[in-house]
């Protein structure tokens, strides 16, 4: 069977990007987002049809499952099949179904089947109804046994007739949807090693924004096991985002000089404040258009109304908090789905976690909070964190 039969991995994009005016434009940048994916994994052969892309896999150490598997965490992609590829032939597709039904059959029994065909190429001189019956009576007559059921099938055998080929497939693994990362823009993901931020990032790159990530460390009070820990989350997230590039700054400076002089129940906001004018610097140099976080309304006293409109104030961009509305447990079963879960519940200490008042501010005034910022040199504070980025790329 494997001789008269290519695998192929068939990429299904989303319905909705394929409409409008910017098909072109989605299609080019989930293109490439796919090629990305692949070049480090295997060598492949790339084609596409009627808005579907077939990848024939050369040469990998990964199975077709695997890389299948990978294929699913690109935004865009509603589903990745493994397909069988055969030549357009009606005889030796009937003789083909019937092997492949076999061989399913006898690795996994079931009792229930349908056959479903898309006819794409109407000079095919069988309707798709007639080729499912054919196919199915070819089933049949391999294994006996066998019931059709239309509608609730245990296996469903997919017929795809194209100009040239035939691909028959029995499976589809389910991919995230979403925008192709990159065709909503640029923005900058504060990213600390905690549960939210990395869900935040995910959830921005699912509607197509392309991210860069930044770290606030402050050194000895952060361990390097923090750190490392925010790179291995990024890296994580990396196949979903595409994100490359973890700015680090070394924050300990800023932190110990708000420490020093300013109020301590209102450490928390200030700290915050002066983050955001680093990350606004970042963000330009670096052409981001937004900056990501994971705050959600009334978590913690950071996180009220006051707070955030009061944090909003220092920065020069929009800025994205996609949990805003979740519950912790929402968030929670995201992150056990992409798997951040684990490495973000390891219990090292974020700088923002240092240095907090008992009791800290969770309504403040901004013209307060002005007054109290008198005492530092903000500006200085940034120029020095930025002298002292540190860049890796994930
Ligand atoms: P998380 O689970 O993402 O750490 P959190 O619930 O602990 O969030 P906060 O500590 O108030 O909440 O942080 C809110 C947001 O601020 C984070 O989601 C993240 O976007 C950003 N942030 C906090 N600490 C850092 C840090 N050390 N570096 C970069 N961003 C940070
Ligand atoms: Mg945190």
């Amino acid at each position: 069977m494997v001789k008269q039969a290519t695998k192929a991995l068939l990429i299904k994009p989303g319905e909705l990007m394929l409409k409008g005016d910017n098909r072109k434009y989605f299609e080019k940048i989930l293109k490439d987002n796919i090629k990305s994916v692949l070049k480090n994994i295997c060598t492949y052969d790339f084609s596409e049809e009627s808005g579907r892309y077939y990848i024939v896999i050369q040469e990998s150490s990964f199975t077709e499952y695997e890389i299948a598997s990978m294929l699913c965490k690109v935004f865009g992609i509603v589903g990745v099949s493994i397909t069988y590829r055969i030549d357009a032939d009606e005889k030796g597709l009937y003789d083909f179904i019937a092997l492949l039904s076999r061989q399913v059959y006898d690795k996994t029994p079931f009792t229930t089947f349908r056959v479903t065909t898309k006819r794409a190429d109407k000079t095919f001189p069988t309707q798709s109804t007639e080729v499912s019956k054919r196919a199915g009576g070819s089933i049949l007559s391999t294994i006996p046994d066998l019931q059709v059921d239309l509608f609730t099938p245990q296996i469903i055998f997919n017929i795809e007739i194209r100009k040239k080929n035939i691909y028959i497939y029995h499976e589809e693994l389910k991919a995230n949807g979403g925008i192709p990362v990159g065709s909503s823009g640029k923005a900058l993901l504060m990213l600390s090693g905690g549960i939210d931020s990395p869900i935040a990032g995910y959830m921005m790159a699912k509607r197509g924004l392309l991210l860069e990530a930044v770290y606030f460390h402050s050194e000895p009070y952060t361990s390097e096991k923090a750190k490392e820990k925010v790179i291995d989350l990024a890296k994580i997230i990396k196949p979903y985002t595409l994100i490359n590039k973890l700015h680090i700054v070394h924050f300990t400076k800023p932190q110990l000089e708000i420490y020093e002089k300013c109020p301590h129940d209102e450490l928390t906001i200030i700290m915050r404040r002066v983050m955001m004018h680093i990350a606004n610097e970042i963000a330009i140099k670096n052409n981001c258009q937004g900056i990501v976080t994971g705050e959600s309304l009334g978590q913690v006293a950071s996180q009220t109304i006051e707070s955030l409109t009061v944090t909003d104030e220092a920065a020069q961009f929009l800025v994205l908090r996609p949990l805003i509305g979740m519950d912790k447990n929402e968030i929670i079963d995201l992150a056990r789905k992409i798997d951040t879960f684990e490495t973000s519940i390891l219990p090292y200490e974020d700088c923002c976690t240092i240095f907090v008042a008992k009791h800290p501010k969770t309504k403040p005034i901004l013209s307060r909070i002005k007054e109290s910022e008198k005492a530092l040199d903000i500006d200085k504070l940034v120029r020095y964190c930025i002298e002292n980025l540190e860049v890796i790329q994930i």
